[in-house]
């Protein structure tokens, strides 16, 4: 069987101790297996990444650029390619999986500015004869640790920017869909990225858990679930790394009853359902305000009866399968549940008929759901979308702000005014008019809010810099010789 191995200063190793199993989710078929990374692999992979910082460092920005440019060509040429590898480990539709390679482009693309994006301040005769600059330099060693939904945008959201301020990294993707990561590194290695500079570990929470240990990796950037962000970002941070952790999502879309109906409800079934809601910025709570939710679920209904799921691999298919037979079965409890807390079962995802031993699952629809069921509380990540009735806009603005996530959030109305006031009171990272997954282009950073992200800094563009990089700040003069003297004094700006 296929191993999946590390890629370790320029090269590829395996180990066989310890492996878990690649399925095809299409198939249910286990195809590769990738190997778990030991402590020691990982320190190995530590050390190359300290080892490779010096010179990548003192790399000139217009030789790093290059590398950029050169990176953005081949990912373009071979994006077929590597969808095709993502959509056999994880299941999305070919054509969802370039689109997530594209808005991973993005982040090449945002890399090939960087010098100007590293470009200090300066501010002359502070003093007199004193001028102060500031300058951004790498943090040092990096650790990227990445989900399963995302397989090649979120480790290009993280190691663009990382690598462009002069970092080296160490990439740690999901061990459930790890080959977009090796694709990754290999492109880089042949856009001329040195050796050691881009390391992929594969693994666990015990090569995590080394990373979130050791004295040489200097900051870790995390994207993944809530209860796994926050302890990745207490124990980092108590180790005095700089930690982004960004975590999981309920993302609400407010329908407001002057709305364009038809227009909302395509909006909440492409994104409710788009890569089987296994996207952290995926619609999972619909609030109809006032009279327009019997249409508006009708609407929604209208359109599942037509929903295509199949392989990713068929240009029919609109949705595939979800990762794992255990997740499929997870999500499916949501269904079996929310009856008997009081919601109901409009479309049950679980009725629909596979003709495959894939991990698939038909889309659900649940209507009346209220805050305290577990179909609204939890994180389903799945294809299911939850209705919650409300009265007026300020009982939805109370249920959004209310609620424990903070990711991302969508309004649906042709009132600019009332469209306004959300965007001014919402609690959450990322807002949508009219628009139902607002992750924002490249030269914007991404990131949410309350539990969906434990930090300071959103992920990718100018936020990123920040993040991957420190500022030093330099005071400088040139006096006369003749005029110095001793002056016990504290410095004044004379
Ligand atoms: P996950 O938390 O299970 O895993 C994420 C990463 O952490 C993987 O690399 C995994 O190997 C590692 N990991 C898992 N358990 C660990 C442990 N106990 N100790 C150390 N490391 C561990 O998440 P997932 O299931 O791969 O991805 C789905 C989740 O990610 C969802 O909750 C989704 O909302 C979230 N997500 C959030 C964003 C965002 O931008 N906020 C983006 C994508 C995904």
């Amino acid at each position: 069987m296929e191993r999946i191995p590390h890629y370790i200063n320029g090269r590829r190793v395996s180990d066989a101790e310890r492996v878990a199993p690649v399925y095809n989710p299409a198939t249910g078929e286990q195809e590769k297996e990738v190997a778990l990374a030991s402590a020691a692999r990982t320190e190995e992979a530590i050390e190359a990444a300290r080892a490779a910082l010096p010179a990548w460092r003192a790399t000139s920005l217009a030789k790093r650029t290059d590398v950029f440019f050169r990176m953005r060509q081949l990912l373009t040429e071979r994006k077929s390619e590597l969808a095709a590898v993502l959509t056999s480990e994880h299941g999305k539709v070919l054509s969802d999986a370039e689109g997530e390679i594209t808005r991973g482009l993005e982040n090449i693309e945002f890399a090939t500015g960087l010098t100007h994006m590293l470009k200090g301040e300066r501010a002359e005769q502070v003093s007199r004869g004193v001028d102060v600059h500031s300058v951004r330099q790498p943090v040092g060693v990096v650790a990227c640790i990445t989900p399963f939904n995302f397989p090649a945008m979120v480790p290009l959201w993280m190691i663009g920017s990382a690598l462009a301020c002069g970092n080296t990294v160490l990439l740690k993707p999901s061990e459930k869909d790890p080959s977009s990561a090796l694709f990754i590194a290999e492109l880089f290695t042949e856009a001329g990225l040195p050796d050691g500079v881009l390391n992929v570990v594969q693994g666990d929470k015990e090569a995590v858990d080394v990373l979130l240990d050791h004295p040489e990796v200097k900051a870790v950037s995390f994207v993944g679930s809530t209860p796994i962000a926050q302890s990745i970002y207490q124990r980092a941070a108590a180790n005095g790394k700089r930690v982004q952790a960004l975590g999981g999502a309920k993302n609400h879309m407010v329908v407001l009853p002057d709305a364009d109906l038809g227009m909302a409800a395509d909006a909440a079934v492409s994104a409710a359902y788009g890569s089987a809601g296994e996207r952290c910025m995926a619609v999972s709570v619909l609030v109809a305000v006032g009279g327009i939710a019997d249409s508006l679920v009708g609407a929604i209904q209208e359109r599942i009866d037509k929903l295509v799921i199949g392989p990713g691999t068929d240009p029919a298919s609109q949705m595939g399968p979800l990762i794992t037979a255990e997740h499929r079965d997870r999500v499916a409890s949501y269904v079996a549940g929310a009856g008997s807390e009081g919601a109901t079962v409009v479309v049950d995802g679980r009725e629909q008929q596979f003709d495959s031993n894939g991990f698939f699952l038909g889309v659900s629809l649940i209507d009346n759901v209220k805050p305290g069921m577990k179909v609204y509380d939890d994180e389903i990540f799945g294809p299911v979308l939850s209705v919650v009735r409300v009265e007026t806009y300020e009982d939805a603005v109370k249920l959004v702000n209310e609620n424990f996530y903070g990711n991302g959030v969508a309004i649906f109305t042709r009132d600019g005014g009332a469209a306004r006031q959300f965007e001014f009171e919402a609690e959450a990272g990322m807002v949508g008019v009219n628009v139902p997954i607002p992750v924002p282009v490249g030269s914007f950073s991404f990131g949410g809010w309350k539990n969906s992200l434990f930090g300071d800094t959103h992920m990718y563009g100018p936020d990123s810099i920040r993040f991957y990089t420190r500022s030093k700040v330099v005071t400088t003069r040139w006096p006369d010789p003749s005029t110095s003297e001793v002056d016990l004094g504290f410095p004044q700006v004379k």
